[in-house]
């Protein structure tokens, strides 16, 4: 099975993700995470992305799929994957499908998480994380039990710097000029599944788990 996870910042990629990995053992690849790893490791392309990042703009296409295909040439994918954050652009959808093309992997399902700006603003606002073992917390959504507190590992909770209220206005602004297009391009090869984003993340997996049956994988 290979899933592509699309949808706005703060749609639920992420925590989605992470269920979907769970399910079906299937590794996990976030573009965002893979760059905010070059990022601070300090390798050239690191260096080259860290201002876009900050900035809440999009990095340059060569860059984010050269680390993309990079990690999908793992031999752990080979069964399958979960996309989350990539393809963010045209030219990065019609990259990826190139290079899966190219060694017969067949195309993806590209799944949509659809959620109201409004929604989005709030979940990204108050989103935390533990920079320690990397739980995700929200202030109203789901509180630490300790304010401020990683219930897992008793770390210090963080807000990631481009989860401000300028960077993700700009954020959002971004994706709805480079990669609202992303969803058409795979509608229109019958390969896009849209699922209501809204509610709790079990609820949003039920759909998901509800679609993805629907398909038979
Ligand atoms: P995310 O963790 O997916 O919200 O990504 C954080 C930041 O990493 C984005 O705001 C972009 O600056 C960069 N980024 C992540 N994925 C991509 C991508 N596919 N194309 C370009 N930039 C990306």
């Amino acid at each position: 099975m290979q899933l592509v996870l699309l949808g706005a910042p703060g749609a639920g990629k992420g925590t989605q993700g992470e269920l979907l990995e769970k399910e079906f053992s299937l590794p996990r690849i976030a573009s965002g995470d893979l760059i905010r790893q070059a990022v601070k490791q300090g390798t050239r392309l690191g260096e080259q992305a860290r201002a876009y990042v900050a900035q809440g703009e999009l990095v340059p296409d060569e860059l984010v799929t050269e680390l993309v295909k990079e990690r999908l040439a793992a031999p752990d994918t080979e069964a399958g994957f979960i996309l989350d954050g990539f393809p963010r652009t045209l030219t990065q959808a019609q990259s990826l499908a190139e290079y899966l093309a190219a060694q017969n992997r067949g195309a993806v399902t590209a799944l949509f998480l659809a959620l109201d700006e409004e929604v989005l603003l709030h979940r990204l606002t108050g989103r935390r994380f533990c920079p320690r073992c990397g739980t995700s917390f929200h202030l109203t959504g789901r509180p630490p039990k300790r304010e401020g507190i990683c219930d897992a590992c008793g770390g210090q909770l963080e807000q990631r710097p481009d989860d401000t209220e300028t960077v993700i206005r700009n954020r959002l602004r971004v994706y709805r000029q480079e990669t609202e297009p992303v969803l058409d391009f795979y509608a229109d090869k019958g390969l896009l599944q849209r699922v209501d984003g809204s509610g709790d993340p079990e609820a949003i997996f039920s759909r998901i788990q509800a679609v993805l049956g629907e398909k038979r994988l």
